[in-house]
């Protein structure tokens, strides 16, 4: 097993910590898994697909219990659009509630197998205390740097987990890189959005989709979109089901992201092959606010052509008020999907008889400011009139 570029190709020794391409600097990725077979006797996802994973054997003493979560049935949501059948892959069950946990397990299985004991991760929103978790339980030294504006509410939660949580002063889209450099110098695993082995989590997502959906795969896959990570492993496990001969076709994967920053979206409409930064992103979705994505060139070429939309802030909080609605409270980043559904069904990228999944990658009891406004309908009454709330 050997990571390959996505772009030109070259290889390279996996027994190292490899983020990007030396030639070429596009991201690159373990080769695809052939010759692989499914444990149907296993439940454990990791267990069940532990031949699509180069580790001899999964340590489950590294586990926090990820992955495994719910496909939960929205029937109104599918009948008010006109479509077939809508689910969502309820990612916020997560031990950290959020899909970050699956990528950050196998990111550590990996540095367990390299005998690393130094990680660390750039993050404002899920991936640090993701990343912090992991480390506490399994002993490891974390660095996770945030960036100096992060707010409260996202600081405290890392904070629980993390001896070494670092506020970065200056210029936080360059961290990513630098990250790389330092990691490079004195041997620490920066774990962060799109590296090759976060990326192999992911592909668990797809896995149980095909398991949930009892060995069918979805038409129409919906990924909240910022570094590109996600959706590479949700398209790397469908194309891994498919070389394995479980699946003839991968399910048409889209790239949704917020309009306020879309630098994926927007070289799709003007037709480039490369992305280019955003230079004032801003959007209530917090979570995918990534002005200039390490893996956007390969997501952008990669898709279909009508496989990319964007929505605003507007349509993101309803659509969180929509899911609030059906039981499911999602953070900002993970209800762009729903709010691009009248558009993908008006534009035919949904077709009425298809099946719809959309990723749910995070809670919503994260970031309870996004729903500040509902304290204006909360009802006040004295203990003695309670009976004249109720008619
Ligand atoms: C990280 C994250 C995303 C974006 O995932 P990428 O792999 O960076 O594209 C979306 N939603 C939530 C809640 C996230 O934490
Ligand atoms: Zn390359």
């Amino acid at each position: 097993m050997k990571y390959i570029c996505t772009c030109c190709k070259k290889k390279y020794n996996i027994d190292k910590i490899l983020i990007r391409c030396t030639e070429c600097f596009e991201p690159i990725e373990l080769q695809k898994f052939n010759n692989s077979k499914i444990n149907i006797t296993k439940d454990n996802v990791f267990e069940r697909y532990e031949e699509f994973f180069p580790f001899n054997n999964i340590n489950f003493n590294m586990s926090l219990g990820e992955g495994n979560t719910p496909l939960t049935k929205l029937n109104n949501i599918s009948s008010n659009y006109g479509f077939k059948e809508f689910y969502i892959k309820n990612e916020s069950m997560n031990p950290t509630w959020s899909f970050k946990d699956r990528g950050t397990f196998t990111c550590f299985l990996h540095a367990n197998n390299m005998n690393i004991k130094n990680v660390g991760t750039v993050s404002t929103g899920n991936m640090a205390p993701s990343v912090a978790a992991y480390a506490a339980k399994n002993n490891y030294n974390a660095y996770i740097f945030v960036s100096e504006d992060i707010p409260e509410e996202k600081l405290l939660p890392i904070s629980v987990y993390s001896k070494t949580l670092v506020k970065v002063i200056g210029n936080y889209s360059s961290l990513y890189y630098k990250s790389i450099e330092l990691g490079n110098e004195k041997g620490i695993y920066f774990m962060n959005s799109d590296v090759p082995f976060r990326v192999e989590g992911s592909k668990t997502i797809s896995f149980e989709i095909f398991d949930q959906l009892n060995d069918k795969i979805p038409d129409v896959v919906l990924v909240p979109t910022s570094s590109g990570g996600n959706l590479r492993g949700i398209y790397k496990g469908f194309e891994e089901l498919m070389l394995n001969g479980y699946i003839n076709k991968i399910p048409k994967i889209v790239c949704v992201q917020a309009s306020g920053c879309s630098p994926i979206v927007n070289a799709n409409k003007k037709n480039k092959k490369k992305i280019d930064k955003i230079e004032n992103p801003e959007t209530i979705a917090s979570a995918i606010k990534n002005p200039y994505p390490p893996s956007g060139n390969k997501v952008l070429n990669m898709l279909d052509d009508d496989s990319f939309i964007s929505v605003n802030d507007e349509e993101i909080l309803l659509a969180q008020n929509y899911l609030s609605y059906n039981g499911l409270f999602a953070q900002p980043a993970s209800c762009v999907p729903i709010a691009a559904l009248p558009k993908l069904v008006e534009r035919k990228t949904i077709k009425p008889s298809d099946t719809v999944v959309s990723i749910l990658t995070g809670a919503g009891i994260k970031y309870t400011s996004s729903v500040k406004n509902n304290i204006s309908n909360i009802i006040e009454v004295g203990i003695d009139n309670l009976n004249s709330i109720i008619d």
